[in-house]
């Protein structure tokens, strides 16, 4: 849908979340160029006589999912690299909500990836993709996860310099593990470039996290899952990342990566804005079980879990992000207001503040990114002020 092409228009539905506020009814008006120009409980008096209404009903209008950390999706990777795969996976989760999402890339030898990173480039500068990810290649061998160990390496000025020339200002965050040789020389070069620095696939300590935090490192990939555990004696990153204002933690709260409980502990412990719900989805979201890839490693999705082929190691998600906005609201018992805030928040305005995109929390001036869902909290609708 282009809201530019069909000039202004007015929404009309039984729930509108805009601005953090919930509106029964709501009224959202979007001018022709595809921002918000009002919303709230009643219809706006005045303003464009030719604009057209769309009655969505009983459905409830939020802001469109951001993805921060998303690998693939429809069968298809983002790095695979070809336009037509990457279109795929863009439409696999748009189907689900998801308006912007950044493409993240897995450990690769240097050469492929910046061949990767090259190739995302154009879908980066047309606003297809917010941005590119680069989980590693500088991860710790002991928690890499999924990511393929013969991919990995230390932080080094020439590669990384090699990778921002390629990316030509489209690479957005990169993940590093911060107690690696290098690490701290790295953060700065990748700040410095305007790039988010996240820290995660680690065994850094409290100290080490810390340190990192303090040099410019601003996000928690995927908080838990590949990192050194709690521990009473030595916190490690957990703890420094949780108690940090100014970290925001992604979750993987699918149900397989992470207990809902944690959710809800680390929602008391950091509050509902400085938590980004993340898909880490790669190729099968959106897709039957069956055989996958995960870069360049073999995956086999079993009841919906990807692991490893042969493994028990979890690579990667199945899950879309209107899976995890439901979990967030507390469906099937029905959100109050309150969750269905923090959904919103953890959805769509806390990783777009992270990544240092524009918010579009449907507020007057904000882009017209919406999700209408239905009754039963599925994706129903999805309009886009970029298309
Ligand atoms: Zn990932």
């Amino acid at each position: 849908m282009d809201s530019r092409r069909s000039g202004a228009r007015l929404f009309r539905a039984a729930t509108v979340v805009a601005g953090g506020v919930v509106h029964r009814p709501g009224w959202l008006e979007v001018a022709a160029d595809g921002r918000v120009s009002s919303v709230g409980p009643r219809p706006p008096t005045g303003g464009s006589a030719c604009r057209a209404t769309v009655d969505l009903r009983d459905g409830t209008v939020v802001p469109g999912f951001v993805d921060m950390h998303v690998h693939g999706g429809g069968g298809a990777s983002f790095d695979a690299g070809s336009p037509e795969q990457v279109r795929t996976a863009i439409a696999t989760h748009r189907a689900h909500g998801t308006t912007r999402m950044c493409a993240s890339l897995v450990s690769a030898p240097p050469e492929l990836l910046v061949r990767q990173v090259r190739a995302l480039v154009p879908q980066v500068e047309s606003g297809a993709l917010a941005g590119i990810h680069l989980e590693g290649p500088w991860l710790a061998a002991t928690r890499c996860g999924a990511h393929d160990p013969a991919a990995l390496r230390l932080p080094k000025q020439d590669e990384i310099r090699r990778l921002l020339d390629a990316g030509a200002g489209t690479i957005r965050m990169v993940t590093l593990a911060p107690e690696l040789p290098g690490a701290p020389a790295a953060i700065e070069r990748f700040r410095a470039a305007g790039v988010v620095v996240a820290i995660g696939h680690t065994e850094a300590d409290h100290r080490q996290t810390r340190a990192a935090i303090a040099a410019g490192a601003s996000v928690a990939t995927h908080l838990f899952n590949a990192m050194r555990p709690i521990g009473h004696r030595e916190p490690g990153p957990v703890v420094a990342l949780t108690a940090d204002p100014r970290v925001t933690v992604e979750l993987i709260a699918d149900g397989v990566h992470l207990d809902p409980a944690m959710y809800r502990w680390v929602g008391g412990l950091v509050g509902p804005s400085r938590i980004a719900l993340i898909t880490d989805a790669m190729a099968a979201a959106g897709r039957p079980d069956g055989e996958y890839r995960l870069g360049t490693r073999p995956v086999t999705v079993t009841g919906g879990v990807a692991r490893l082929t042969g493994s028990s190691t979890i690579a990667g998600s199945t899950a879309t992000m209107d899976r995890l906005f439901r979990m967030a609201c507390g469906v099937p018992d029905g959100p109050d207001d309150s969750r269905l805030l923090a959904a919103v928040l953890q959805t769509s305005t806390v990783p777009a503040r992270a990544l240092g995109i524009p918010v579009h929390d449907l507020s007057p001036g904000t882009l017209a990114d919406l999700v209408v869902l239905s009754p039963e909290w599925e994706v129903r609708q999805v309009f886009s002020a970029l298309d």
